[in-house]
Formats: structure tokens, C-alpha cells, sequence
């Protein structure tokens, strides 16, 4: 796509429900095409490594009404700095990564808003539980009681067709209905954050409430 970011995003708000929230996601992008994305009233920023995010929220400091979400691969080490600095965790990816968050969360009085992963079509390539794990696993969950556990995340295997993208992202949205008929206290299981820059409008069209876009706004990543 051709034009300015200011007018990318602008034809994709266009294509998007208001209730939709879109995340613009800015690994390997610079400081000036966040501050473009800024102006353009993007109020999410989505960043998958930690040190790269800390040192743009450094440099974006004055912005402060920015709401910062992590979609990486915690690791253990950087799991208390990643509450300190995040608004919301797209990837909490395994019970081990829960349990330390909610301990960490507690030590330091903070309740983050977390999305739980989950692979809906088998990917070696990625983190996160698959269903059936899942399910088993909600009783310790709902115990985490310092996880304000707010939904779903999923990222679908590469070189899927239209039709079995809409299938994966329409059977998460089934996963998180029926994990709210469980009524759990703590999963509210209202928020569902799937759809990248190829498929996005497949996503919201099986339910999204965040979409998380990068290439299609900044262009495409060097690596
Ligand atoms: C990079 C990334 C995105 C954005 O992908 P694009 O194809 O650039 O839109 C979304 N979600 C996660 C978890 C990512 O790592």
C-alpha cells in the first residue's frame, strides 16, 4: 500500500468497527513513524521484545497517554519489568508464565490486564495452549487472582486460505464462549485479540475486540 501512515491508518479505521481496537504494532520501527502513527490517534502500541519497547517508551515519554501492550515471548527474567511497563500482556503463553506474573503482580500491587495464548491449529513454531490444555488448566488460573485475565490471543499458522483462517479465528471466539459459560470470577473472557496486517477483516468478522497490524501501517519489516 502506498501513501502516508497518517493516511494507511486512516483507510483502515474506515474498514473497522469503532468497538475494534487497533493495536499498531511497531517492532523494528522507528521513533518518527510512531510519532506519525501518534498523530494519526493511534493510542496503542504493540511491541514484541522488551528492551526495544523500553527504550521507545524512553524516547516517547511525553506521550503519556500511550497504552502499551506486550505480545512477545516473556522470558522469566524480564516477566516483573514487562508488568511495571505494560498496560496489557497479549502473550501469556503457559500455567509457569501465569503463576510467576501473578506472583509478581502481587509483590507489586498491580493487577496487569492479561490475554491467555492459545494455538487453535497445531504450530510448533509458536507458544501457547492448545485448547484441550487449556480447559484443564482454567481452575488454576481463575485462582490468579492478581491477573485481571481479560481474554484470548491467537496467531494462526502461515499459508492458511481465507476460509480456514475465518474457521481458526471463528473457533477461538467459540473457545472463549465457552470458557465464559463456565463463569470462572476471574476470566471475563470479553476481549479477543487475533487479526494481523493479511487478516484482519477475517478476524473481526468472527469477533475481534483488539487487532494487532503492523506491516500494512509501517510497511514491511527488514527481517
Ligand atoms: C509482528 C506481529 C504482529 C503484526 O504482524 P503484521 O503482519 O506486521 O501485521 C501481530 N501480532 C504479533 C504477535 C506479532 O508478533
Amino acid at each position: 500500500m502506498t501513501g502516508s501512515i497518517y493516511q494507511k491508518i486512516n483507510l483502515i479505521r474506515q474498514k473497522i468497527p469503532d468497538n475494534v481496537k487497533l493495536i499498531a504494532i511497531t517492532k523494528q520501527v522507528g521513533i518518527e513513524p510512531m510519532r506519525e502513527a501518534y498523530a494519526a490517534g493511534i493510542r496503542d502500541f504493540g511491541e514484541n521484545r522488551f528492551q526495544e519497547a523500553l527504550s521507545k517508551q524512553q524516547q516517547l515519554q511525553e506521550l503519556a497517554d500511550i497504552n502499551w501492550h506486550f505480545i512477545g515471548h516473556i522470558q522469566k527474567n524480564k516477566a516483573k519489568k514487562i508488568i511495571e511497563n505494560f498496560a496489557w500482556i497479549h502473550s501469556v503463553d503457559s500455567l509457569v508464565i501465569a503463576q510467576r506474573l501473578n506472583r509478581l503482580a502481587e509483590e507489586l500491587n498491580r493487577k496487569p490486564q492479561v490475554l491467555l495464548q492459545v494455538k487453535i491449529l497445531p504450530d510448533p513454531s509458536k507458544y501457547g495452549w492448545c485448547a484441550t490444555d487449556l480447559l484443564q488448566d482454567l481452575e488454576q488460573l481463575n485462582q490468579y487472582q492478581y491477573l485481571n485475565i481479560q481474554g484470548l490471543m491467537t496467531i494462526l499458522p502461515l499459508g492458511l486460505s481465507s476460509v480456514e483462517t475465518l474457521n481458526a479465528f471463528q473457533e477461538t471466539q467459540n473457545l472463549a464462549k465457552k470458557i465464559r459459560q463456565k463463569k470462572y470470577s476471574n476470566l471475563t473472557m470479553e476481549q479477543l485479540s487475533m487479526g494481523m496486517s493479511g487478516d484482519y477483516l477475517l478476524a473481526i468478522e468472527a469477533g475481534a475486540t483488539m487487532i494487532r497490524l503492523g506491516r500494512i501501517i509501517f510497511g514491511e519489516r527488514s527481517i
